[in-house]
């Protein structure tokens, strides 16, 4: 007997009718002869509503309360998904993820999963259930509720798949799998067979939903193979996956896109050492993640400074910021929220030189403008005018030749 972890994304169970849809294909997968534990996320954009109530409250967003509010979402899908696969004559039992023995730390709203205790989910199993669980949830320490961070049931699935040594691992969604760019805006985009962790990791990092990064991260570390499938079609998806021949992989494998983005730049930056330092340092200390940052050329001892951080932490960094420019002495900053990222991710990039070139000139020739460049080994990013996002990620799946591969 096989055990497969599947998870259902929010559009998989966004309505009465979609969650009797996916308790069918639970009820064949058990048919079959399989143990299932299922992992589910909230109805449709419930955590936005969620989000959007605590919003009106005027409280503070950030504590333990938005997570003791975040998680009914789960624990509701959980429990109707439930209900509905009884109905069928499919024995189930939904758990929160305290009762599915998910525990993690206490940072709220982005908390880590560090252990999974899975003898209550094994014990159902074991007595013929199908087992459905509340994703994105936790519990900590102190025995509180903790979320995840959002897409964090992706998470919850890999780990459990991981803690449960599953035979397989399973996330359906509302695409047919890991596509070459998203294919809600490219429409040729091609579906991937399979791809390289790695290069999913980039590509969740870098704007690709379909997975949340830190459960590409999990599947890495155990070592699971991980398919990405589409909940409302029985054809193959897209195997996340160890890829041994790297010197096979293409150039390019992918193009992705970021709207959460915001850039800031502090005008006129005192030369010296430890500048930097104070600068990040308090960012970091008020929760705010840096990703790209420029240092203009010095002139007259002076430097610019940009970096771009997620938007929605742009209001949590504008007085840190602020208060930073008078206190080195910088003459002023600026700040935008009107940008995206636009990326190209390729495991091959590594030795393929004029890869980014070839990227400056697509941008160039649909006379796109860009503020801001960062590059690794499988990547190059652009910050671009937010506008020109759709424009130009269309052109570099274009250039790269992307829905033509494989
Ligand atoms: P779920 O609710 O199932 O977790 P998400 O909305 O989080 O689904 O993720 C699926 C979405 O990811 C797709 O609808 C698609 O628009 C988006 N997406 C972005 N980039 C890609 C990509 N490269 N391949 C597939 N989907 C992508
Ligand atoms: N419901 C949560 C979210 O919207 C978690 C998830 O969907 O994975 O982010
Ligand atoms: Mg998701």
């Amino acid at each position: 007997m096989s055990l497969i972890v599947a998870k259902f994304g929010g559009s998989s169970v966004a309505s009465i009718e979609k969650i009797k849809n996916i308790a069918q294909r639970i009820k064949d997968m058990r048919d079959q002869g399989n143990n299932v534990a299922v992992v589910v996320s909230a109805m449709g954009d419930t955590t936005d509503d969620l989000i959007a109530l605590a919003k009106a409250t005027g409280g503070d967003l950030s504590g333990r309360e938005m997570d003791m509010l975040l998680a009914t979402g789960e624990q509701q899908s959980a429990a109707l998904l439930a209900l509905t696969l009884k109905n069928m004559g499919c024995d189930a039992v939904s758990l929160t993820g305290w009762q599915a023995g998910i525990m993690s730390d206490s940072t709220y709203n982005k908390a880590k999963i560090s252990d999974i205790d899975t003898n209550r989910i094994m014990a159902e199993l074991n007595n013929g259930k199908t087992v459905i669980i509340a994703g994105f949830q936790g519990i900590s320490p102190g025995g509180d509720i903790t979320t995840l961070g959002r897409g964090g049931s992706d998470t919850s699935a890999v780990a459990i798949a991981a803690g449960l040594k599953a035979d397989r691992c399973l996330i359906f969604t509302d695409v047919e799998g890991v596509f070459t760019a998203d294919p809600r805006i490219v429409p040729d985009a091609r579906k991937l067979s399979s791809i390289a962790y790695e290069e999913m990791l980039e590509m969740a990092i870098l704007g690709a939903a379909v997975m949340q990064p830190r459960a590409v991260e999990c599947a890495m570390q155990n070592n699971i193979d991980v398919e990405v499938l589409c909940s409302f079609k029985n054809n193959p998806g897209t195997i996340i996956t160890e890829v041994s021949n790297m010197e096979k992989q293409k150039v390019v494998s992918g193009v992705a896109h970021d709207y959460n983005c915001a850039k800031v730049a502090i005008f006129d930056v005192p030369d010296q050492p430890g500048i930097a330092k104070t600068l990040f340092k308090a960012l970091a200390e008020g929760g705010i993640n840096v990703d790209m940052v420029i240092q203009s050329a010095m002139r007259n001892n002076h430097n610019d400074i940009a970096f771009t951080i997620e938007r929605d932490d742009l209001s949590k960094a504008l007085p840190v910021v602020n208060e930073l420019v008078k206190k080195i002495g910088a003459s002023g900053c600026s700040f935008g929220d009107k940008v995206a990222k636009v990326s190209i991710v390729g495991a091959g990039m590594q030795t393929n030189p004029g890869v980014a070139a070839d990227m400056f000139e697509a941008l160039a020739d649909e006379d796109i403008n860009i503020h801001m460049i960062s590059t690794s080994e499988i990547r190059v990013s652009c910050i671009i005018d937010e506008e020109l996002t759709q424009k130009a990620v269309l052109a570099l799946h274009k250039k790269f030749a992307l829905s033509e591969l494989e």
